[in-house]
């Protein structure tokens, strides 16, 4: 079985039974992650493996989210926090609010020891500052693409590193050897579907992640099994769960 960390189900093409249907036809259980208030709404019993959390691109001044979120993580036990973080293009709300919204959940996972799904973009050593703060180290960073000095600094803390199919690009991204040097008991795989689709595809799914499993067997020499059963492994160890229903 694959674990898809991040899947953005309530902006796939397809209805979430048919995405939940081939996802199981192909053997991968994904986490269907969190974004805003009125999405959280959405997404609540719609898939089995739910992510709440305010994504960067959501911060908002107001305060009221906060109490909201707690009630979903507090009513779903099992619920992972994300997608969280910090995103530092311009075009995405001001630096401070969005680090202000980043520790507010931070603190919050910490409190209800919940595993936490982050975002960060142009913002490592913010991130990396934030969780040091807060001393959180039951966290995965989506789609990884940093260097081998940040990956390191963001394993010391305990956290995992998520593998995307921009690891596939042609060039070939440098963040690869980070992946291939890293302890394998931290890895861990994403679609982020709709987002980054495969070569000659519209939008991805999570049913492609083995595809990019085959891909990343080949640049980690290890068989495609070892590789799902990592992707499983892992996944059970951070989130606390089983992935079975
Ligand atoms: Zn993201």
């Amino acid at each position: 079985m694959w674990v898809d960390i991040n899947v953005h189900l309530e902006l796939m093409n397809a209805p979430s039974e048919s995405v939940n249907q081939a996802a199981t036809a192909a053997a991968v259980k994904f986490i269907a992650t969190g974004t805003d208030p009125d999405q959280w709404d959405w997404l609540a019993g719609r898939t089995s493996n739910v992510a709440f959390g305010l994504h960067p691109r959501y911060a908002v001044q107001t305060s009221d989210w906060v109490s909201l979120l707690e009630g979903y993580l507090r009513k779903n036990p099992r619920c992972a926090m994300g997608e969280i973080g910090l995103d530092f293009r311009p075009q995405m709300p001001n630096r401070e609010l969005q680090k202000k919204v980043f520790e507010r959940q931070l603190a919050l996972a910490k409190e209800l020891d919940r595993p936490v799904i982050i975002h960060a973009v142009k913002a490592h050593s913010e991130v990396i500052s934030a969780l040091k703060r807060v001393g959180l180290s039951r966290f995965v960073i989506h789609a990884f693409s940093g260097s081998k000095n940040i990956a390191a600094d963001y394993l010391a803390m305990g956290g995992y590193l998520s593998a995307s199919c921009v690891l596939m690009r042609t060039p070939r991204p440098k963040a690869l050897q980070v992946f291939r040097a890293m302890p394998r008991n931290r890895l861990l795989f994403e679609t982020d579907a709709p987002d980054l689709p495969l070569a000659g595809m519209d939008q991805s799914s999570p049913e492609f992640l083995p595809i990019i499993g085959q891909s990343l067997a080949l640049d980690f020499e290890i068989s495609l099994s070892a590789l799902e059963h990592l992707s499983y492994a892992n996944a059970r160890t951070l989130f606390d769960h089983d992935f079975v229903q």
